[in-house]
């Protein structure tokens, strides 16, 4: 459709379709991005991002995010505004107008720097902070902010833009490079996560009613499983190659039955630890069953929230209903950490509410035993779970769980 669209606007003489090259630092406003089109924004021309359509937890606003570009999603009639400038603050998620003749001002929140590098609840109770990463730029800028480890490697956003399948050797060597900052640390690898709104043209399927609910994650492996066999293969000797911890875990898991599948591959493949995500509600509800099967499992708290709530993550008019503060999605979440306790078995938490430094206490003081972030929320949610004890986090959780609206549960969450 890409290249469609190029021939007929160079037909027609007009500018080519995509993100236009920007001349000068610039607020980038459109309907929507792809995710493709945002890892290749260049944050030093972005000063900022805002869309009409999308949600917080769509992998345009991730990226956004792990590029450290302010960005605003799902303001409605943004693209009818006429406006010359615009005043955009990320952390409060607000757009306003603003005199185009005013001086352009850029400013990011200081971070804070009083973490000591160990993610703990003042009593010593760990929660491990680790980095979700996408690329080795990514990797690096976890390292840097004092990461304990990677919690997520979207292993797709290698391949955003490949047409064929990578070969085990292509694949190995771009892997190795993502681990590599991580020698002796623990590294959770995401086997390819494909479809929805992050399409791989060699592995997506024929075109369906409700992607989001097709053969995507897991599923397209059922019928390919040699290509999760090659992929599991170039893991095993990434993981040889960058001497990282190498644990592997698979997305869009349903049933206890599909992840003792997925955890006898990734043993014949030589890999030690097998893990699921937990971003089903089935999956939820079969927590215990599931970590009986296998060595731990991760929430992606974006996609839990997206089919709780049937909830479009990508749609600016349903984000409301996808905010991790949902009472409905904190009570899911407590079945898990209640199976993490009763199986002695690790559950982290990778999805954007791990990045929230308040939500990070309550998510402890539901059981939840490690959080996964981008790059620019580890010091600070480091910092935030040292400002709590175990017991204080528990007693949080329970008064956000027991409020039946995300404000009261953020209002009963606040120190
Ligand atoms: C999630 O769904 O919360 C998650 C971490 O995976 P992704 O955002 O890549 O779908
Ligand atoms: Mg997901």
């Amino acid at each position: 459709r890409d290249v469609r669209d190029r021939l007929v606007a160079e037909l027609l003489g007009i500018a080519p379709p995509g993100v236009p090259e920007l001349a000068s630092p610039s607020v980038l406003v459109a309907r929507d991005l792809a995710p493709a089109d945002t890892a290749g924004l260049d944050p030093a021309k972005v000063l900022a991002l805002v869309t009409e359509e999308g949600g917080p937890t769509s992998h345009t606003a991730i990226l956004a995010r792990a590029l450290g570009i302010p960005a605003v999603v799902a303001v409605r009639g943004l693209l009818s505004w006429d406006a010359q400038a615009l005043a955009v603050d990320g952390d409060a998620g607000t757009v306003e107008i603003a005199d185009p003749s005013a001086p352009v001002v850029t400013a990011t929140k200081a971070q804070l720097a009083d973490w000591n590098g160990t993610g703990a609840t003042s009593d010593g109770h760990r929660v491990k902070v680790y980095g979700n990463v996408g690329s080795p730029a990514d990797a690096q800028a976890a390292a840097d902010a004092g990461a304990e480890g990677v919690g997520l490697f979207r292993t797709e956003f290698c391949y955003l833009d490949a047409s064929d399948e990578p070969s085990v050797a292509e694949q190995r060597a771009a892997y190795t490079a993502v681990l590599s900052p991580f020698r002796g640390k623990p590294v959770i690898v995401r086997t390819l996560d494909a479809g929805a709104d992050k399409p791989l043209a060699f592995l997506s399927p024929e075109a369906e009613p409700n992607p989001a609910l097709g053969v995507r994650g897991l599923r397209v492996a059922f019928d390919r499983p040699e290509v999760l066999d090659r992929q599991l293969e170039a893991i095993a000797g990434a993981a040889e190659d960058s001497g990282a911890e190498v644990s592997v875990m698979a997305p869009m898991v349903a049933t206890v039955e599909e992840a003792a599948w997925f955890a006898e591959r990734v043993r014949a493949a030589g890999i030690a630890r097998a893990g699921v995500m937990i971003e089903i509600p089935a999956a939820a509800l079969s927590a215990r069953e599931i970590l009986e099967a296998v060595d731990f499992v991760s929430v992606g708290t974006n996609d839990l929230a997206q089919y709780t709530f049937a909830a479009d993550r990508q749609l600016g008019a349903v984000a409301k209903l996808n905010d991790p503060w949902q009472p409905g999605l904190l009570r899911l979440l407590k079945l898990i950490g209640d199976a993490a306790k009763a199986t002695g078995k690790p559950a982290g938490v990778c999805g954007e509410a791990a990045a929230d430094p308040r939500l990070a206490l309550v998510l402890t003081g539901l059981g939840l035993t490690s959080l996964s972030m981008n790059a620019p929320a580890i010091r600070t949610v480091g910092a935030s779970l040292a400002t709590a004890t175990l017991a204080e986090c528990e007693a949080l959780a329970e008064a956000a769980s027991a409020t039946s609206d995300p404000a009261a549960a953020r209002a009963a969450a606040r120190p």
